[in-house]
């Protein structure tokens, strides 16, 4: 007998387990997707294994029905990956392989798009045909005569051109004949860079022999315009050159369609772009243009690491630092190390870039498990700009409480009248952080999540920033009836609107979760800032990362202090990051660039060594700091989130993981640095009540530790309680 090993495609993390059909014949293989009766029902599975023999009865096994495609969809290095993944992040087996597909091919809501072509195969037939026709029948004399001059074409085009039923009656005898053609949907596709001839710098020329000539897991450290683009690109060059395919990931697509721009301008048809913004069809497209071999390369946001490529020669993670490579909703998974593990089981190289590297990766360099690369320099020898710390204590002494310092007032009304460009930046969308009575103290709450809400002022509505939902602006206090209410912190439009005050008649344009819903919006925003329409760019984030805006001489960072007090013990980590990524954007062509960082706490030396662009300095500080404090990279910690409509399930649930917790803690005391049971900072998001475990562990312990923690997330699973086991996380709300 053929027994197939068969993962059923179920939804509940509930049924994870492997089932047993029989083969009705030998055309079936490893990765292909089958379907397959299960109860009462047929569903869609995987098969991920095939032998001769099963623990079951053979008389109680039942068949395969059918293959839905007639070819793998899912290679042998992929599987391996999905089986890596369960062991790693206790990612169920389903949700692994899911992450292999477009989500829409399964339950085959999405299929190729075909057209009809028509042709004329017997030359001779449609000219004895034409010979006795009518002459005046126009309709039949031009689709023959075009077709026999074009050779094929479009059937739609010609029932355009052409009187539909004459076309259709030409098919019908024979003279015409047709076929199916699949069209690709082709995503962004007006995104291609004009191809420029460039030849490396010397340092850009030895990291790219460096990365291609040895396997190996590089750490690209490259300050901001140190040109690294041009390195990833000539490194993919090679490895194609080789017979080999390459994955390219980048934080976020639409938010640096450059990095894609400049790869088509390079490589053309062998680009495959991957990422959750595209449409249902051109993912599909794609996909399948990567499954065939018709694409070597992928470019893409962290779900291009699960892309069919076979053969894969490098992996490139941009911007490795960046926040989007860690998913924390299910399935939860980080992507540097799903990226390792991949780059082993096809013996590629693996280049991890950033100007800022996170603190672990840095840390694995610095004790030998990965290879630094240095690019310190920009492209030019061009200085990085001089980054001015102002102090915003002293500005309120001096009688100024607005948004702007003087010294930042200056510099915006002198860059608009010397017709640069300016980027303000910062981390709070909305106009202010919140809306409190000055008399009670009442605060606008959300009521399915336990935060306060944002303030509007654009679409008028207190917006929940957790869950979405929105609320009439209040005018007066709902608890005490007076009418004098204060804004908290400032957010995007505040900026906004202080800077049409300072400069009238300013062009600006805000960019943040808000004004970038729709598909093409992130486009739109960047290429007027691009073609100077625009002249001020306010925003979060988004217009931190890797852009490269010639005209752009100034950089102000309204409120530093956002990023530096976060909950995390990588705030300063991460503000530093994000110091260095701002000011990145500032003086990258010929006009040189000036930042300046407002700031409550001016000497805080996450700010010192920023202004100073002192990565290395920074790195040593930071890591001596949390080898004192036992945290990671020299501990693990892991939460442990319990989250539920009702409340006390949540709270039983995390009780009987705790009492599990406690009896390995007692046994291995050296492993545990901490452990503690609490509500989550964040007590209800969504109308679910969150409950969490925090365990700080010691390394030697952790990888049984968390074994352990993985399963009893499986003993104490419930239909409604969901348990999250998060390794290192960053956001801990
Ligand atoms: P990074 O990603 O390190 O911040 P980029 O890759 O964006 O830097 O490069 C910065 C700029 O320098 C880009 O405009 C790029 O086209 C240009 N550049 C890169 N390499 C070279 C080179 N060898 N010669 C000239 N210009 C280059
Ligand atoms: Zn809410």
């Amino acid at each position: 007998m053929i027994v197939a090993k068969v993962i059923v495609d179920i939804a509940s993390s509930l049924v994870d387990k492997v089932f047993d059909y029989l083969l009705p014949s030998e055309d079936f293989s490893v990765g292909q997707r089958v379907l397959v009766p299960f109860g009462k029902i047929s569903k869609e599975g995987y098969i991920i294994e095939i032998t001769d023999h099963s623990d079951l009865d053979e008389n109680k096994l039942k068949s395969v029905i059918s293959a839905l495609e007639p070819f793998s969809v899912i290679n042998k290095d992929q599987l391996e990956l999905a089986r890596f993944m369960k062991q790693e992040f206790n990612t169920g087996m389903c949700d692994a392989l899911r992450l292999f597909l477009p989500a829409e091919m399964r339950s085959g809501k999405v299929k190729e798009l075909v057209k009809i072509n028509c042709y004329i195969q017997d030359e001779t037939k449609a000219k004895e045909y034409l010979a006795n026709t009518r002459k005046n029948a126009t309709a039949i004399f031009g689709l023959i005569t075009l077709l026999l001059e074009k050779g094929e074409l479009s059937r739609s085009e010609l029932g355009k051109k052409f009187n539909p039923s004459s076309l259709k009656k030409l098919i019908d005898d024979g003279i015409i004949q047709t076929r199916e053609v699949e069209v690709r949907r082709k995503p962004y596709n007006g995104a291609v860079a004009e191809k420029t001839e460039i030849i490396l710098t010397k340092t850009q020329q030895s990291v790219v022999n460096r990365i291609t000539s040895e396997k190996n897991i590089y750490l690209l450290h490259g300050v901001t315009g140190s040109g690294k683009t041009e390195v990833y690109m000539n490194a993919m060059k090679k490895v194609l050159e080789s017979g080999k395919t390459g994955i390219m990931l980048v934080p976020e697509i639409s938010l640096t369609p450059q990095v894609l721009m400049n790869f088509r301008a390079k490589f053309g048809e062998n680009v495959a772009l991957l990422h959750s913004g595209l449409s249902v069809g051109e993912r599909f497209d794609e996909w399948k243009r990567i499954l065939m071999g018709e694409a070597q390369i992928v470019v893409g946001a962290r779900s291009a690491i699960f892309a069919p490529l076979k053969n894969i020669g490098l992996i490139v993670i941009d911007e490795e630092h960046d926040g989007s490579y860690t998913s924390d909703s299910n399935p939860r998974y980080n992507t540097i190390e799903v990226a390792k593990k991949r780059a082993e089981l096809s013996q590629a190289s693996l280049v991890l870039g950033s100007a800022t590297p996170s603190l672990v990766s840095y840390h694995h360099a610095m004790i030998g498990n990965y290879q630094l690369l240095e690019m310190k320099e920009r492209i030019n020898k061009k200085e990085l700009p001089p980054l001015k710390i102002i102090d915003m204590g002293n500005e309120v002494r001096n009688g100024n409480t607005g948004i702007f310092s003087a010294t930042l007032k200056d510099a915006l009304i002198r860059t608009i009248n010397e017709k640069n460009q300016a980027m303000l930046f910062i981390n709070r969308r909305g106009f202010s952080s919140f809306l409190m009575c000055k008399k009670c103290g009442f605060v606008a709450k959300c009521d399915s999540c336990d935060v306060s809400l944002v303030y509007h002022k654009f679409e008028n509505a207190l917006k929940c920033h957790y869950c979405g939902n929105r609320y009439r602006v209040l005018t007066e206090c709902p608890a005490c009836g007076n009418t004098n209410l204060s804004t908290g912190a400032v957010g995007t439009e505040r900026v906004v609107q202080e800077l049409k005050e300072l400069i009238p008649n300013v062009s600006v344009s805000r960019m943040d979760n808000d004004t970038t819903k729709t598909k093409d919006s992130h486009l739109k925003i960047l290429s007027d800032f691009r073609s100077g329409k625009t002249q001020v760019l306010v925003g979060t984030q988004m217009i931190a990362k890797g852009h490269d805006f010639p005209s752009v001489t100034l950089v102000g960072i309204i409120d530093a202090d956002v990023s530096l007090y976060q909950s995390s013990y990588t705030a300063s980590e991460q503000t530093f990051q994000l110091i260095t990524q701002v000011a990145g954007r500032a003086g990258r062509a010929d006009k040189p660039g000036e930042i300046y960082l407002q700031t409550y706490v001016p000497r805080h030396y996450t700010y010192k060594l920023a202004s100073f662009y002192d990565y290395p300095a920074f790195y040593k500080k930071e890591i001596n700091l949390r080898k004192t404090t036992n945290y990671p990279p020299f501990t693990k910690i892991i939460r442990i989130l319990f989250t539920s409509e009702v409340e006390n399930l949540a709270k039983d649930t995390a009780k009987v993981y705790y009492e599990k917790v406690k009896e390995i803690q007692d046994k291995n005391k050296n492993d545990f640095v901490y452990l503690g049971v609490m509500k989550s900072p964040i007590g209800k998001i969504q109308n679910k009540f969150r409950i969490q475990i925090l365990i700080r562990i010691n390394l030697e312990g952790a990888e049984n530790i968390t074994r352990k923690l993985y399963e009893f997330a499986s003993d104490v699973k419930r239909n409604d309680v969901s348990i999250f086991v998060e390794i290192d996380p960053q956001n801990l709300s």
